[in-house]
């Protein structure tokens, strides 16, 4: 497996796969990979002859508030994790590599990027699709893989991508949990035993309401309101509960089976965690 640290390595190797009749798949992480991330790497092997993982902590995409410097890193352990995935090659660049100290050009998606995560995280938007429009430049994949966990996340670089006309296809794969419920993710390792036992309220209120809905129910603002009561009741504080459209993310007075998810994203001691699903 190729180790990458420079743009114009991962550039020349993609174009020579190409060239060599290859496809590329990219899978973009933060490292630190769980069984999601690995997940990801799966469905990219189906997708592509050749998978690309790239591993970089974006600065850009972090408010000065939030745990950019403490967020976790175990780079060796990723890349022997990558390995035994069957990827073809890493990306593990470092910030200077991938901003130039005087880089004065941003992405923005405007629409769907604005609520949800996006009206806590002003910046957080911008960030992930500048710094995934240059991982799709520098890698030129056929196909990138993004997780359902981060569901506002893949609706905004899939209209990014239709917009600004990259090649790309773009997969979405399904949430990976915890056999108890928890979404896996890089941040429950900042959760406490005692957190984390309470956390598991979000994917339990998730899974009753998709109960509800399997049995009739179809009041989004009743659904909301359990929801909400269920994770307070575990000390959590909800940021957002929203029944919503997959497309356009708007949200629902109605559930329409098949077309809606619910988001949920709360905080406890300055942890947030979010979840959904789809219904
Ligand atoms: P991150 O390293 O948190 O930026 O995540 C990198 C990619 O992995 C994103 O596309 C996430 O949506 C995806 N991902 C993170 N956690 C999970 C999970 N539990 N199941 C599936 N995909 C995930």
């Amino acid at each position: 497996m190729n180790v990458f640290t420079t743009s114009a390595e991962v550039h020349a190797w993609s174009i020579a796969q190409k060239r060599a009749g290859r496809t590329v798949a990219l899978v973009p992480t933060m490292g630190y990979l769980h069984e999601g991330h690995l997940s990801l790497i799966r469905e990219a092997r189906k997708h592509c002859d050749c998978v690309i993982v790239s591993i970089f902590v974006n600065p850009t995409q972090f408010a000065p508030n939030e745990d950019y410097d403490a967020y976790p890193h175990k780079e060796d352990d990723d890349i022997a994790l990558c390995e035994a995935e069957g990827a073809a090659a890493v990306f593990l660049p470092n910030a200077d590599e991938m901003y130039p100290r005087d880089a004065s050009t941003w992405v923005e998606e405007t629409v769907l990027a604005k609520g949800y995560c996006g009206a806590q995280r002003p910046i957080h938007f911008r960030g992930v699709c500048t710094v995934v429009a240059k991982l799709f430049n520098i890698a030129a994949p056929d196909v990138a893989v993004f997780g359902q966990k981060d569901f506002q996340q893949v609706a905004v670089i899939r209209r990014m991508v239709r917009d600004l006309n990259f090649p790309i296809e773009i997969i979405r794969a399904p949430i990976i949990r915890d056999e108890d419920g928890l979404a896996k993710s890089s941040r429950n390792t900042y959760l406490t035993a005692d957190m984390r036992k309470r956390a598991l309220s979000l994917s339990r209120a998730l899974f009753a309401a998709k109960a509800a809905v399997d049995a009739g129910e179809r009041n989004a603002a009743a659904i909301e309101a359990t929801i909400r009561e269920t994770v307070t009741a575990e000390g959590w504080i909800p940021d957002y509960v929203n029944v919503i459209d997959t497309e356009t993310l708007t949200p629902l007075q109605e559930v329409l089976p098949g077309t809606s998810a619910i988001l949920l994203a709360c905080r406890c001691e300055g942890i947030r965690l979010i979840d959904n699903i789809l219904l």
